[in-house]
């Protein structure tokens, strides 16, 4: 049969790709369908007036060479072809918390030494931050390239201990505490919920070290896709799954909305688990099962607003800027449609002709599905005034705020696009759009962490929703599901023996 394959991948974000690339290599004959004319997920990028705008990703941390995600790169061959440019080691990230303004530099030690002049009096508490940071990373072997070891996780602390929770523990001072916090954007962190694992992994990622591409992420996912072609791999885009095809008892073949067949042994969805969960007929998975992939929380969605400047106009400035109109860094948790925009977050790629300056700036705050949801059943371009005067309104509330610290994008504004929630529901084919996928929640700390495995036994799992989004996360997902095949302690060794 010509359209068997050993495994079948359905979804290109990073979490596919990055499958279809460990599996293909290692002599499986693997079709990647994505439902998209593009493909990579949020590594996508457009282009409007000229400029490339990215829709997701903007930043990689832990690049350095000896980090973990530098041998990661390496052995996805994503240095070959492709540049990264090192953001400014005193404050890769700078933010306006409530009007004072705080750096985060790179490196464990900058780190430490900058906080401590900041917080001289607080010295105890920064040790006892870092150090739970440290340890928190350490007891994840995967995070060192090394195979889990059995029941490990389980024995975390950090994965049932509340991150904000834990950083009060530390400390009485409201602007410390804020500021320790302070990235929580990049995971969209609640107060409430937020595990101090996830916190800890994705501040020591980047705090390590901290990068963007140079260009746009897409390159990313075209660089994986024309190796993926080149190891045997088959990619079709356009395919929309929308149902899993069983013989009897035994998964064979995923249905598209195209009304084609792809028969397979193995199976990995690289989709949100709601989505996956809508593919699979009743009777064919134990009803608890898809209760609870159905039942978990989604992360909180984002508005950005992409705006399009005039060359040579606007300089480019090597770091991310996070604003926080309070003096409270948890916006999701505080989040009021009434009192909307008090927050955002700024990334500039230079223009690759013109490296001092840019020549496009995304904005991106959050936003809640349910603002945009009246509209989800109307066809995409076509949701008509009401909408498009909702879009408008939004974007120009931001760009008002924005505007208060960098009037120059609004003296120099040719045009601006907007994506809502809906957009990324489209786009991603997540139910609301989420940001990065299922949120993790320390009071059930092993209900909201999504095994690869299913309980269909040659139907797996991949990407965002697993463990941790990011490039972080989702590499390191994609790793293990790929190592359900390859044998994990395999292909972690190779991964680390990359150079
Ligand atoms: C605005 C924004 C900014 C971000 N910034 C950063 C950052 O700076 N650094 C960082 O590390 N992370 C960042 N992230 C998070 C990161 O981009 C994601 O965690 C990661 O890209 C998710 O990858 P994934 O493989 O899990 O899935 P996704 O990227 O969600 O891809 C899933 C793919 O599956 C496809 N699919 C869905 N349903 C079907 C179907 N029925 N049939 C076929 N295909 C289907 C989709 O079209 C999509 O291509 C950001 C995310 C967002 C939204």
């Amino acid at each position: 049969m010509d359209n068997k394959y050993d495994i079948i991948i359905i979804g290109s974000g990073i979490g596919g790709l990055m499958s279809a690339f460990v599996l293909s290599k290692h002599g499986y004959k693997v079709c990647l369908l994505e439902k998209n004319e593009k493909l990579g997920g949020t590594l996508q990028a457009y282009k409007r007036n000229g400029r490339i705008l990215g829709t997701g990703m903007h930043y990689i941390g832990s690049l350095d060479e000896g980090q973990m995600m530098h041998n990661i790169f390496k052995y996805f061959g994503l240095f070959d072809g492709l540049q990264y440019q090192r953001l400014d080691d005193d404050g890769f990230d700078v933010f306006n918390i409530g009007g004072k303004e705080v750096k985060f530099p790179m490196g464990m030690n900058n780190y430490r030494k900058s906080m401590v002049q900041q917080f001289s009096d607080e010295e105890k508490a920064i040790n006892q931050y870092i150090s739970g940071l440290l340890s928190t990373v350490k007891e994840q072997d995967v995070y060192s390239l090394q195979e889990p070891s059995e029941g490990k996780n389980s024995e975390s602390n950090f994965l049932a201990t509340n991150a904000w929770d834990y950083i009060c523990s530390l400390t009485n001072n409201t602007n410390l505490r804020n500021t320790m916090a302070a990235l929580n954007f990049v995971y969209a962190g609640r107060k409430e919920v937020t595990p101090m694992y996830n916190h800890a992994l994705i501040n020591y990622y980047f705090i390590s070290s901290a990068y963007r591409i140079v260009g746009n992420t897409e390159m990313i996912a075209d660089k994986l896709a024309s190796q993926i072609k080149a190891l045997g791999g088959t990619i079709f885009n356009r395919q929309e799954v929308e149902e899993l095809v069983f013989d009897e008892k035994k998964l064979t073949g995923v249905k598209t909305t195209s009304g084609k067949i792809y028969f397979a042994d193995n199976f990995i969805s690289n989709a949100h688990p709601t989505t996956t969960m809508s593919w699979i007929p009743e009777g064919k998975i134990k009803k608890t099962y898809r209760k609870r992939l159905t039942g978990l929380n989604d992360t909180l969605s984002a508005f950005s607003l992409h705006l399009i400047v005039k060359p040579g106009t606007v300089k480019y400035r090597n770091f991310n800027y996070n604003f926080y109109k309070n003096n409270d860094v948890w916006y999701a948790s505080t989040y009021d449609e009434k009192k909307w925009p008090e927050h955002y977050f700024i990334h500039w790629p230079a223009d690759t002709l013109n490296p001092k300056y840019v020549n496009n700036v995304t904005i991106l705050t959050h936003m809640k599905f349910e603002e945009v949801e009246k509209w989800k059943e109307l066809p995409v371009k076509q949701r008509g005034e009401e909408y498009e005067a909702f879009k408008k309104r939004k974007a120009e509330k931001l760009l008002d705020l924005v505007s208060e610290q960098f009037p120059e994008f609004k003296e120099n504004l040719e045009t601006y696009y907007v994506a809502t929630p809906l957009s990324f529901k489209d786009y991603l084919g997540t139910p609301t759009g989420s940001m990065y996928g299922t949120e993790r929640n320390f009071k059930r700390p092993f209900d909201s962490y999504i095994s690869h495995k299913t309980k269909i036994p040659n139907l797996f799992l991949t990407g965002q929703n697993l463990n941790l989004h990011g490039m972080l996360g989702v590499s390191l997902s994609s790793l293990i599901t790929s190592g359900e095949f390859v044998g994990l302690k395999k292909l972690l060794r190779e991964v680390r023996e990359t150079f």
